[in-house]
């Protein structure tokens, strides 16, 4: 019998990001299955119905048996390690899990005649910018081995596009937040890094009180400014360069996600005292190394070949994520 639903290979579709794109697959009427080794993604994350592969990219034998059981039109692949300071401090293991596991699945999607990648990549890929809004033409900056992934991940597939074996799109997530509004999928990380996690473990009386690192940056008021652009409105940036490529109208570029503009971690926290109601107490700390002073995204070109527009501002994000964080730990 001829298929009439999409198979689209969604790696890292248990993590935070994967399995808002996957519900929204799904809505969309395509199929995604699932290849996922769980090791920070939730088996609980996948919806009734949908098949989960389990398997290490690392392993090559397991992307490829995964090529041959399921009849994949592209694939979306989110599966990678992301914590900035374990890459410093164990770069190895980020080499690995982001760039020969990359590897392997390009060499399984090329022997398996798959040809269309969506990739999660990110703006760190940019350092420390000093042009803000950004534009994808700024020049790269390796600051951490977790960046030097995402350029050379970026890197491999141009030259595979090249090569004519591959179509991409390279997505460059600024600072992705916020959670499903029906519940049930959001960040999961037992020490979680990221700002707005550790602000609603404050609001929620999990934390006594928020680390604020750094206060004599060059900003307005003196703490990091950062592009926060909510996880629904990633996912569907990812559907629609999925569809992009699908239809052969979009291929081989790399396009930054935000929302386009920059709030400060003080203007963060004041904007969740608000739309929480709790009490966020802070202390002040000396600067986190390697942070970058203020990352907004232009997102001119995401709109003009993707159609893509962020519709959830701040307070949908934090609101989202303090509901995400209630549901955990309240
Ligand atoms: N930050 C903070 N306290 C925290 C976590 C983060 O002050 O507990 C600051 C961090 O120094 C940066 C901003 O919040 O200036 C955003 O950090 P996050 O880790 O969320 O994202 P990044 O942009 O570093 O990927």
């Amino acid at each position: 019998m001829k298929k009439t639903r999409k198979n689209i290979l969604v790696t890292g579709g248990a993590g935070y990001i994967g399995s808002h794109t996957v519900r929204l697959l799904l809505e969309k009427g395509l199929n995604p299955v699932i290849f996922d080794n769980l090791s920070t993604g939730h088996k609980e994350f996948i919806p009734k119905g949908v098949v989960l592969v389990k398997g290490d990219l690392k392993k090559f034998a397991d992307i490829e048996k995964a090529f041959k059981k399921h009849s994949i039109d592209a694939v979306i692949h989110f599966a990678a390690a992301i914590v900035v300071p374990e890459s410093v401090s164990d770069p190895v293991k980020y080499y690995e899990n982001n760039i020969s596991a990359t590897i392997n699945l390009l060499k399984a999607m090329d022997a398996a005649g798959v040809r269309r990648i969506v990739f999660s990549s990110s703006a760190c890929v940019y350092g420390n910018p000093l042009k803000s809004p950004i534009l994808e033409d700024e020049p790269l900056k390796i600051e951490n081995p977790y960046g030097a992934t995402k350029v050379m991940a970026e890197q491999i597939l141009g030259d595979m596009s090249r090569s004519g074996r591959m179509n991409f799109i390279a997505l460059r997530y600024f600072n992705v937040a916020g959670a499903h509004p029906d519940g049930g999928i959001g960040i999961k990380m037992d020490k979680p890094t990221h700002l707005i996690p550790n602000v609603m473990r404050v609001a929620c009386g999990l934390k006594k009180e928020l680390t604020v690192f750094g206060h004599d940056y060059p900003t307005k008021d003196g703490t990091c400014v950062r592009d926060y652009v909510h996880v629904v409105d990633l996912a569907e940036a990812h559907f629609l360069a999925l569809k992009g490529l699908l239809s052969g109208k979009v291929k081989n570029e790399v396009i930054n996600l935000g929302n386009g503009r920059g709030f400060s971690v003080k203007e963060i926290i004041d904007a969740a005292i608000k739309v929480t109601g709790q009490k966020i107490p802070y202390t002040l700390v000396p600067r986190r190394p390697g942070d970058a002073v203020n990352v907004v995204a232009s997102f001119a070109k995401a709109n003009r070949l993707l159609g893509w527009t962020p519709s959830r501002g701040l307070d949908v994000i934090l609101s989202s994520a303090y509901q995400w964080e209630r549901s955990l730990y309240c």
